[in-house]
């Protein structure tokens, strides 16, 4: 498999594979990119950030407190579409937890009119 390490700027592209039951990451620099590059492999994963309706209609955007499994990604956009959170929130405020029992929570980071 190639991938491109997402974990800095410097992007190094990555091989992958699996030889006798050991995954083998190619192309990193450091170590992060090894780590990044298995998980790729076995169970890649994203954070996710997206928008929130308060009960005013303004709208507040949010991001999960840590990635989630690339495949459950639809699941969990549309678990905060269907959200709407208070109109006092604020940068930081989690108004969810532990969504789809990803370990995930929802927290806000910004506010817009
Ligand atoms: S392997 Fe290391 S240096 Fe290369 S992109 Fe990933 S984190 Fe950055």
């Amino acid at each position: 498999m190639n991938t491109i390490c997402i974990k800095c700027p410097m992007g190094c592209p990555l091989t992958v594979e699996e030889r006798d039951g050991k995954i083998i990451v190619n192309g990193n620099t450091c170590k992060r990119g090894e780590l990044y590059g298995a998980e790729e492999y076995r169970e890649p994963k994203r954070a996710i950030t997206s928008l929130v309706r308060t009960k005013s209609g303004e709208v507040a955007s949010v991001k999960t407190s840590c990635d989630v499994p690339k495949d459950r990604i639809k699941d969990v956009v549309e678990f905060i579409g269907g959200l709407t959170v208070g109109d006092g929130v604020r940068i930081g405020d989690v108004v969810a937890t532990d969504v789809l029992g990803l370990g995930a929570d929802i927290v806000i980071t910004g506010r817009r009119n």
